[in-house]
């Protein structure tokens, strides 16, 4: 099945977009304590596709030997992924990406896997500092990929979301018999 790929600092609000996504109250656990989700999440929508869910990065207080282990299994998942139609990358909007979201950023680019951003919790600033924001981290990410503005919370930006996956469930190919 056709998967598309989430992945962000922990805390960014990868569990609560999901759910947003989804419409589910509860289906990917949003966790009180940042840095818990430690294995990867496969959620199967309608035999059609999976949202994967990949371990939160950047979290500051893990050892380094098991940073280096969620490192390990995000790439294991990510290399030669065949399945594999996009990876969201999440960041927080009120921010400047951080040195984990530019390294991350420039190890996903060398992937041949469409990318896109997913600037969160939008709710948080000033509709009138978005587009500032939205420059900010492209800058700092230096990147040219789409920057999605999106608030799970006030459900603005998801249908943006959508309109790009379901974009590219049409142009899987179907294999001929
Ligand atoms: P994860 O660690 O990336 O899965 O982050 P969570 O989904 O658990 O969210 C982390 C925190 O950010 C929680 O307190 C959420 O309620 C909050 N949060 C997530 N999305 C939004 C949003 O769109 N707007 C606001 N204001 N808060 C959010």
């Amino acid at each position: 099945l056709p998967e598309f790929a989430f992945l962000g600092r922990s805390n960014v609000g990868k569990s609560t977009l999901l759910n947003r996504l989804l419409n589910r109250k509860s289906l990917a656990r949003v966790s009180a304590q940042p840095g818990k989700t430690r294995q990867i999440n496969f959620y199967q929508i309608n035999e059609q596709f999976r949202f994967v869910d990949l371990p939160g990065y950047g979290y500051a207080a893990v050892s380094k030997k098991e940073r280096a282990q969620f490192a390990a299994m995000i790439d294991r998942y990510l290399i030669d992924r065949e399945p594999l139609l996009r990876i969201a990358q999440l960041v927080d909007i009120r921010h400047a990406p951080s040195k984990d979201d530019v390294e991350v950023h420039a190890g996903l680019r060398t992937l041949d896997v469409p990318l896109i951003v997913i600037a969160t919790k939008a709710d948080k600033i000033g509709k009138s500092q978005i587009d500032a924001h939205v420059r900010q981290i492209r800058k700092g990410l230096q990147t040219d990929v789409r920057i999605l503005p999106v608030s799970a919370e006030k459900r603005t930006g998801l249908e943006e979301i959508w309109a790009i996956l379901e974009a590219d469930l049409d142009n899987v190919v179907p294999i001929e018999e």
